[in-house]
């Protein structure tokens, strides 16, 4: 069930209480935060240190608690925020070695790296992280389940097409985040984009459209499967609203009605969601940032 809530999130966590939280989501900027009991990660570091800053602030967070930032590729969308926000402040960086060697290059600036193997798992805190490949234009791309406490947390974005091996690996997650990221005839004609740069974006290493977004969930989708959201939209390309509905069309095809749907923003954060057992809570936003201190 999925109730709206005002209260404060400085309330003290309740043991098995996860936090999910997109800071932002499209090509000019990707974040998500993950708090459980013992483990805060980003995912993805591609806005603005002094914005990931603000967003933490908002939740009663700062940056010197995080345990680390896993990175899904070395595009600028998802690292550009790295140098300022983790060179500076020595926050661990999860990723393969391929592009690891790839960031240290475009940034040019030390990092602390915690190498990880694709395909393999591994732990920070009370959350155990597979990776996977995906089919994208970077070195060595990845998509993520977060095994927390309460819930599996697929995350799966800058896919160019849907792979079995990417169903098998999120098939038993209850959060998604999906890549819905263009509609193909808003994109089919954009008079802006070159013919090379559609192709680019709907090659099989590019980017999800909304319609392949919805066939891929339909290989993953099952019962228990609680809430998606749409993730990378193109600002021009896309609206929330469509990839809502090929999304909910979908669900209503394969007889998921009840999964909620939810939308990202590239220049806002998403409204928190609290995944505590059986029962999940989407947090109201909060616009004072007050840090509490120690946290
Ligand atoms: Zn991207
Ligand atoms: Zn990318």
């Amino acid at each position: 069930m999925q109730l709206y809530c005002v209260r404060p999130l400085s309330y003290p966590f309740l043991m098995e209480s996860v936090q999910f939280t997109v800071f932002a989501s499209g090509s000019s900027g990707n974040a998500a935060y993950l708090e459980t009991p013992r483990t805060r990660v980003l995912i993805d570091c591609g806005i603005s240190a002094k914005r990931i800053r603000e967003c933490l602030l908002s939740l009663e967070r700062t940056p010197e608690r995080l345990d680390g930032i896993l990175i899904t590729h070395e595009h600028s969308d998802h690292i550009g925020g790295l140098r300022v926000f983790a060179a500076k402040l020595g926050i661990p960086v999860y990723c393969n070695r391929h592009t690891a060697s790839e960031i240290q290059r475009i940034h040019n600036t030390k990092f602390d790296f915690r190498i990880i193997e694709t395909g393999r798992d591994f732990q920070i805190g009370d959350t155990t992280i597979d990776s996977f490949s995906i089919p994208h234009d970077a070195i060595d791309p990845i998509g993520f389940l977060l095994h927390t406490p309460t819930s599996q947390i697929g995350f799966l974005t800058d896919i160019g097409h849907g792979t079995r091996l990417i169903a098998d690996r999120v098939k038993n997650a209850q959060v998604l985040l999906l890549e819905t990221n263009h509609d193909i005839e808003m994109l089919n004609n954009d008079p802006r984009r070159s013919w090379a740069l559609k192709q680019r974006i709907m090659s099989r290493h590019g980017h999800l459209s909304n319609e392949a977004a919805a066939a891929l969930l339909e290989q993953i989708a099952h019962d228990d499967l609680r809430h998606v959201f749409c993730a990378h939209l193109s600002g021009d390309c896309n609206t929330p609203e469509l990839a809502k509905s090929e999304i909910t069309r979908k669900l209503a095809q394969i007889d998921l009605p009840k999964v909620n749907v939810h939308h990202t923003y590239q220049s806002k954060a998403s409204p928190s969601l609290e995944i505590s057992g059986k029962k999940d809570t989407i947090l109201a936003e909060k616009t004072v940032a007050t840090p509490a201190i120690g946290l």
